[in-house]
Formats: C-alpha cells, sequence, structure tokens
C-alpha cells in the first residue's frame, strides 16, 4: 500500500509548438515536440515520483 502517492498532479503546458509537463510537487519535463510526449513524461514521472519516495 503506498500511503503518499496522492501528492502529484500533473498537467501539461504548451510553449509555442513545444510542450512539457508539470506536476503539482514542482518538477517540470522536458520540452516536448509532441503533447503526447509530454504526457508520457508526467505519468513516468507521477509513477517513479510514487515508488521512490522517502
Ligand atoms: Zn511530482
Amino acid at each position: 500500500m503506498h500511503a503518499h502517492a496522492s501528492s502529484h498532479t500533473t498537467t501539461t503546458t504548451e510553449r509555442g509548438s513545444f510542450a512539457l509537463a508539470r506536476c503539482s510537487c514542482g518538477w517540470a519535463g522536458p520540452a516536448r515536440r509532441s503533447r503526447d510526449r509530454a504526457r508520457t513524461d508526467a505519468a513516468d514521472h507521477a509513477r517513479s515520483a510514487v515508488t521512490e519516495e522517502p
């Protein structure tokens, strides 16, 4: 069970022709050419951030 798994809310932001993922914890992903890529970054972050939480 993960007791602290609810603090990562991710969104995607568009910047010109790029998109990047951001998280409520302050994390931001790299600028991507496609919004799909940014969403994948967000999903990856949320997953690994939860498992690596102390
Ligand atoms: Zn986060």
